[in-house]
């Protein structure tokens, strides 16, 4: 695995790469980005910022929403799938919120995590982009693009999380983790773009399956290339025949 200052040198050349990356995710307060959060599991982005507009013009804040009558809330998110569960989960976090925060959002990943429907990387996404306190969100694109760069070596989210908020300052945590989601989307998706991408000439991956395809032959014929190994985050290894 990478040192500190290789990491830190990887990610500022993802951020020059990438420097729009910030959360898609529409919202007005740490209330708005904590709902957004939870219902952008399993839907896109784009989705979740169709949706939300009538759900909190109807229910602005956590005591509106603690009291809603769930077949609203179910009718309102609906378009984001798996709308039950999300609606039970808006409606217990809303009030916990009220029951236990006075109906703000509290700041620490302590309390945050024991809202209901909010997980790590929820908590991560509202401390680091809601209320100023650093946050590294460690989603499935920031797992396999830092594994294939050598940033990080584990599929654990956890584990990814203290890698990087262990290599990076706490400042550049929540913006490393915008970088890595967007060069996943963008650029490493499972069949990574490499030839694109900023970060190549230190990526373990990219120099892994380059030594896999072996030097170019001579005389025009195509070389051969490398597989990636798909949605895993290392290097397809050559198959014995
Ligand atoms: S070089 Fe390829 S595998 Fe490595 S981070 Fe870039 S796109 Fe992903």
């Amino acid at each position: 695995m990478k040192s500190a200052a290789d990491t830190q040198s990887v990610i500022e050349a993802l951020t020059h790469q990438h420097p729009d990356a910030d959360t898609e995710l529409h919202y007005r307060n740490a209330f708005e980005l904590l709902a957004a959060t939870i219902l952008s599991a399993q839907a896109t982005d784009a989705g979740v910022n169709k949706a939300t507009p009538a759900l909190f013009a109807r229910f602005p804040d956590a005591r509106a929403l603690a009291d809603a009558p769930a077949g609203e809330v179910e009718r309102l998110i609906h378009s984001t799938g798996f709308f039950r569960q999300k609606a039970k989960s808006l409606m217990g976090m809303s009030r916990a919120l009220v029951e236990h925060h006075g109906g703000e959002v509290p700041r620490t990943m302590e309390a945050l995590v024991k809202l209901p429907g909010v997980g790590r990387k929820t908590a991560n996404v509202v401390l680091g982009h809601a209320l100023g306190v650093p946050g590294l969100p460690v989603d499935r694109h920031v797992l396999r693009v830092s594994n294939r760069l050598g940033v990080a070596d584990s599929d654990d989210p956890e584990r990814v999380e203290q890698q990087l908020t262990g290599a990076l300052p706490p400042a550049l945590w929540t913006r490393a983790s915008d970088t890595l989601i967007l060069h996943g989307r963008r650029v490493c998706k499972p069949e990574p773009l490499c030839s694109q991408c900023a970060a190549a000439d230190a990526c373990d991956f990219h120099a892994e399956a380059s030594r896999l395809a072996g030097p170019a032959p001579s005389g025009g014929a195509k070389r051969r290339k490398a597989k990636p190994a798909g949605p895993a985050t290392r290097p397809a290894t050559r198959r014995r025949r």
